[in-house]
């Protein structure tokens, strides 16, 4: 793919910035069959999300990288989201989620320790957000199939941030205002 190619691709997906009511207001569920522009959105935030993991395409385009978008930062507000994230091998772990349900979760508590990031929020974040390290979570695929999943660690924090999303929830409002690392030693950093 071209630079040209990938700028031209980059403009179909515009994410928005916490500033923006949309991203703190309760998304609805969506129903199937999946609407053509939904599916065209899905595909055009998994090559944003892909080439922002790649070193080279992300410091040319200058990108943030990140591995989880909802729709409300894309602007619509339904309960869909994808993960993508790239594993040490360059290959991808890739879920769409539509609709999700927390099924069930480990009383495990876990951070991530260099902070918890979102293509919503460019500015530094000081503090922790405490999430489960495994999680299991019910939700359709894009042809509106029910599966279930058992995520861990790094899946498990960006399933649960993602699900945030659906619900206007932004990583900083899981922070604790007067003690942004409360409580760290009572959970496992990854
Ligand atoms: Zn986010």
């Amino acid at each position: 793919t071209s630079v040209i190619e990938v700028m031209f691709m980059l403009k179909l997906v515009d994410i928005l910035d916490e500033k923006e009511s949309v991203l703190h207001k309760v998304s609805t569920e969506v129903s199937f069959p999946l609407d053509k522009k939904y599916l065209d959105l899905i595909d055009d935030a998994y090559e944003y999300l892909r080439l922002s993991q790649d070193d080279k395409k992300c410091e040319e385009l200058d990108l943030r990288p990140g591995m989880g978008l909802a729709f409300c930062q894309l602007g619509v507000l339904k309960r869909i989201f994808i993960i993508s994230y790239k594993n040490e091998d360059g290959s991808f772990t890739e879920y769409t989620v539509i609709n999700p349900k927390l099924i069930s979760y480990s009383n495990e508590l876990i951070y991530v320790e260099e902070g918890e990031g979102c293509l919503s929020v460019n500015r530094e974040v000081d503090g922790i957000v405490p999430r489960h390290a495994r999680i299991t979570v019910g939700f359709y695929d894009i042809n509106g199939n029910y599966k279930e999943e058992r995520v861990r660690e790094e899946i498990s924090v960006a399933f649960q941030h993602e699900m945030d999303h659906l619900d206007g929830i932004m990583f900083t409002d899981r922070i604790d205002k007067d003690n942004p690392y409360k409580d760290m030693d009572k959970m496992r950093s990854i």
